[in-house]
């Protein structure tokens, strides 16, 4: 039988887009639409998602995951400013978007949701947060690169196979 998650959350910075929204260095918030539609910071800079974002979305809403945001930015309202332009919004039931642990962000959904944490899996970039979560039994598949279809293919097999062999 497939075990699937019933939580499916994923991290923002390097892993829905290529940048920190709160580095200076990368973007100048806040953002905005400009006349052709673009998402441009006050720069004028073209701001993007990596590419496949908006498909995987789709498809994991429609095939009936919960989906959620679990973000450490310093800088939240840019965060949130991007989703909305991106309007990827609406495909996310639980959003949590502030500095610390992420171990905090999780007991967030749990008690929200009612969720346990073996029926999240969360994608994200950064090992610290991996070593967090495995202190809770969140499964956390490591993205390089943004995360793509394939990735989310590869982990929602290990979040199955790591249910068979308990
Ligand atoms: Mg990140």
């Amino acid at each position: 039988m497939v075990k699937k998650p019933t939580l499916i959350a994923f991290d923002l910075d390097f892993t829905l887009w290529p940048f920190a929204v709160d580095m200076s260095a990368y973007v100048a918030p806040p953002f905005s639409k400009n006349m052709n539609g673009q998402v441009v910071d006050t720069r004028s800079r073209k701001i993007k998602h990596f590419k496949e974002v908006p498909s995987i979305l789709k498809r994991l809403h429609h095939e009936g995951y919960i989906l959620a945001i679990a973000s450490r930015t310093g800088d939240p309202e840019a965060a949130r400013q991007l989703l909305k332009l991106f309007n990827w919004e609406k495909y996310f039931t639980y959003i949590e978007i502030y500095r610390g642990s992420k171990i905090t962000h999780f007991k967030r959904f749990k008690s929200e949701s009612g969720i346990d944490f073996s029926e999240m899996l969360l994608f994200d970039d950064e090992h610290r947060n991996k070593r967090d979560l495995d202190t809770i039994g969140v499964m956390m598949i490591m993205v390089i690169g943004g995360v793509t279809h394939k990735l989310v293919t590869e982990g929602l097999d290990k979040f199955s196979n790591s249910y068979e062999q308990k």
